[in-house]
């Protein structure tokens, strides 16, 4: 038996689509008996082993998945594109800052992309990198006016991607800059997640044609991070994490706490005033919703 690696690129009712990785033919495969015996199934993502026979591609084993991501469901995720803007829309600090916790709760890596520059001026530029750049790899780009867009290519290369971020940010128009043959409409990779829980939709691995995948479902929404608890919070921001480990307490929170590393670090300029704020005011949000939802129960 001719057993070869594929990687499953999408599902249909009842069967499912696969990449050849050798040669990057696209095969369809039916689900067979013992994946449902075992209770693992397949999904879009996963590296497996297939035979052929007789014409018809049967899917003889799942391997090892390195992670496995929930919005969208995907598996082997190796970084997110987190794409933003500052204007039209506004997309505050505030929401970025939601992303990028969520992020690192899934321990992906992660690019921000500030699309839209040939709408800032220099100075709103600079805040932004002032922030952003000693935490995370900052890409600036113009999908419209074809700035940067070489500059992402390297980072997708051969690598699974999910593209994050408010919708109208650009991410759409940005994947067609990147690789024009996707023939993205405007406002597809963000309408995939806005259809309601209704209507099944089921994510789909579109391949780059200089190597690597990306999910045409957006990752992760702003949201989610109320699902947290407010202690485990500091972990996802960075820069945080780094000083805490100084703090007086082993449980600081980095609020009212005295001989705490992380104030000190804000008072210092080495921890950004803004980063500190918003993680307060997602703090408090946590605690807000946590409170809200106990009530109704
Ligand atoms: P998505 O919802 O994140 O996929 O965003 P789209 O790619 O659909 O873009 C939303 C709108 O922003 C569209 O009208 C685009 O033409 C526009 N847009 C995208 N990139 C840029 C850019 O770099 N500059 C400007 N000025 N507009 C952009
Ligand atoms: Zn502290």
């Amino acid at each position: 038996m001719n057993i070869r690696k594929g990687i499953v690129t999408r599902f249909h009712s009842n069967t499912l689509e696969l990449m050849d990785l050798e040669n990057g033919e696209k095969i369809t495969a039916f689900l067979r008996g013992k994946f449902k015996l075992q209770k693992i199934t397949p999904i879009v993502g996963d590296y497996i082993e297939y035979s052929i026979e007789n014409n018809t591609a049967k899917i003889e084993n799942i391997l090892p998945r390195k992670n496995l991501l929930y919005r969208p469901k995907i598996a082997n995720v190796d970084q997110t594109i987190l794409v933003t803007c500052l204007k039209s829309p506004k997309v505050d600090y505030l929401t970025i800052d939601k992303f990028l916790i969520q992020v690192e709760k899934n321990n992906l890596d992660c690019i921000i992309v500030l699309n839209k520059v040939d709408l800032l001026e220099k100075n709103e530029i600079k805040n932004f990198l002032d922030i952003y750049s000693p935490l995370y790899p900052v890409v600036l780009t113009s999908a419209k006016k074809n700035i940067g867009i070489e500059k992402i290519k390297p980072y997708l290369k051969n690598k699974i991607s999910t593209f994050a971020g408010m919708s109208g940010v650009g991410k759409s128009s940005l994947l067609n800059a990147i690789n024009p043959g996707l023939k993205l409409k405007v406002g597809e990779i963000s309408e995939k997640s806005q259809r309601g829980k209704h209507t099944t939709t089921y994510t789909e691995l579109l391949k780059f044609d200089f190597g690597g995948f990306v999910a045409d479902t957006p990752g992760f929404a702003a949201f989610d991070v109320y699902k947290f608890k407010p202690d485990e919070l500091q972990n996802y921001f960075v820069e945080l994490k780094e000083h805490s480990i100084y703090c007086g307490f082993n449980d600081c929170v980095h609020i009212n706490e005295p001989h705490c590393a992380v104030k000190e670090a804000v008072e210092n300029n080495e921890i950004s005033e803004i980063r500190y704020r918003n993680y307060l005011k997602i703090y408090n949000e946590i605690e807000e919703f946590t409170k809200k939802t106990r009530r109704k129960r």
